[in-house]
């Protein structure tokens, strides 16, 4: 059985649309996913590839290049792949947004978490101790999100929670007793 790649490169569009509309980051929002589908090669049937995010910078011209690949496998059914393209969407929106998006970050777990990206790969002690302080805040103010009709005010907190996120990732000296407030402080109806 092969796999319609126009099917699934409009899925992932739908994915990229509404992750853009979940969270309002202060970038403009990008209408365009250069998302690339691969058939599968030897390489990745080997080494069991479903997916990755390519990151690159050209050494001469110093361009960068980051953009998400996943292998149309014919031993995967629909759900997986449609799983792999988030995965990779996701990791590609965070990299965009300049956030840490590699698979063992808290960022990258909670983010999965939300839209089911198979998060995979352990966690560091403090990246799972970020992940377990924000992990139902962020929930919660996601099934708000999709139950409310007012969703700018939860766009914000959802956005201002990620960003406070990095900030404690990449930070990692900051007391997270910070992160907790940064919480609580979200989780209170305005
Ligand atoms: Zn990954």
């Amino acid at each position: 059985m092969s796999h319609n790649v126009d099917f699934y490169r409009e899925y992932a569009k739908g994915f990229w649309t509404e992750i853009n509309e979940v969270f309002s980051m202060r970038i403009p929002k990008h209408n365009y996913l250069p998302i690339v589908f691969e058939e599968l090669t030897k390489r990745a049937e080997k080494e069991s590839i479903y997916g990755f995010t390519h990151t690159h910078q050209n050494e001469r011209t110093k361009l960068n290049s980051l953009y998400p690949v996943v292998y149309l496998r014919d031993d995967r059914s629909d759900e997986e792949l449609k799983e792999t393209i988030r995965h990779e969407i996701i990791h590609y929106y965070l990299g965009l947004h300049y956030f840490k998006y590699q698979d063992n970050t808290a960022m990258f777990w909670l983010i999965s978490d939300l839209f089911s990206g198979g998060a995979y790969v352990e966690l560091g002690e403090r990246e799972r101790q970020i992940y377990n302080i924000v992990k139902g805040t962020l929930n919660n103010l996601f099934q708000r999100y999709n139950t409310t009709d007012d969703k700018n005010k939860i766009t914000t907190k959802l956005s201002l929670i990620l960003c406070a996120v990095d900030d404690y990732e990449v930070n990692s000296d900051k007391k997270l007793s910070g992160l907790e407030l940064v919480c609580r402080a979200c989780s209170t109806i305005l």
